[in-house]
């Protein structure tokens, strides 16, 4: 403390010390470095965070498969598919290449195989060339119980013109008969398979047991458009997707 001060009044060197003291913190704070100056980036805020090189990743987990409902199998079902004709009973020729009972046995067997493929329990009527009575197609329905009795046939008439399938039930056509020609006819229709208006008649591949069963003419071999197509392999496929579908229907909504 210099002489000075020592003659001052006690009150005016308490006073001079303070303003010294605090110019000399104005002074510091304005020019000095030892406060750090914050430098906030316009429109980063928070900042980035630090990267952390050596820091593991996070494990990567393999998200689940997607779950799938697998179709139910149909093997509690037992399904009768029955060609028509066959052997000495050729059936309707009309401008056909090939006798109804060969192409109706070649979708048929067809059927059958797509049905298998689900599950199905399938019995086939007759799986060659070879005569079977009306009566014998009828008892294999009710000997096997079975769910639904499935007659495939081609269609004739003298009329060139009439072309078309269609879904033929039993005069004393059950409910599930009709249920199941109408599930057909709708499939055959989702294949673009022109259907002639389904209806009932006399029958006695259809009557003579107790099982649902529907018959089906697959087109007429007299008009040229369907004889064409029903000796092609792609429209015997074509239309024994849709029939198979139909029977899948009629049995998973039962
Ligand atoms: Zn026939």
């Amino acid at each position: 403390m210099n002489t000075y001060l020592l003659t001052v009044p006690r009150c005016q060197r308490l006073l001079f010390l303070l303003i010294t003291t605090m110019l000399s913190f104005l002074f510091i704070g304005c020019g000095g470095d030892s406060i750090r100056k914050v430098t906030v980036t316009p429109g980063k805020w928070p900042p980035p965070r630090p990267v952390q090189p050596d820091s593991p990743s996070p494990p990567v987990v393999p998200s689940p498969p997607p779950v799938t409902s697998p179709r139910p199998s149909l093997d509690s079902y037992t399904v009768v598919i029955d060609p028509g004709h066959g052997g000495k009973d050729p059936g309707a020729r009309g401008l056909s290449r090939e006798p109804e009972k060969n192409i109706v046995l070649k979708i048929a067997r067809q059927v059958a195989r797509k049905l298998k493929q689900r599950g199905v329990n399938v019995v086939m009527t007759r799986n060659s060339d070879r005569f079977i009575s009306l009566d014998a197609r009828a008892t294999l329905a009710e000997q096997r119980h079975a769910h639904l009795f499935v007659s495939i046939h081609a269609d004739a008439t003298r009329k060139r013109t009439v072309y078309g399938a269609t879904v033929l039930m039993g005069r004393t056509a059950s409910f599930q008969s009709k249920r199941a020609a109408w599930l057909i006819r709708k499939s055959l229709e989702s294949h673009d398979v022109f259907c002639r208006k389904s209806r009932q008649q006399q029958l006695r591949v259809l009557e003579n047991h107790s099982r649902p069963a529907v018959l089906i003419e697959c087109g007429f071999l007299t008009n040229r458009t369907d004889a064409r197509n029903l000796n092609s392999s792609w429209y015997q496929s074509e239309i024994a997707a849709a029939i198979a579908q139909g029977i899948e229907t009629f049995l998973t909504r039962s």
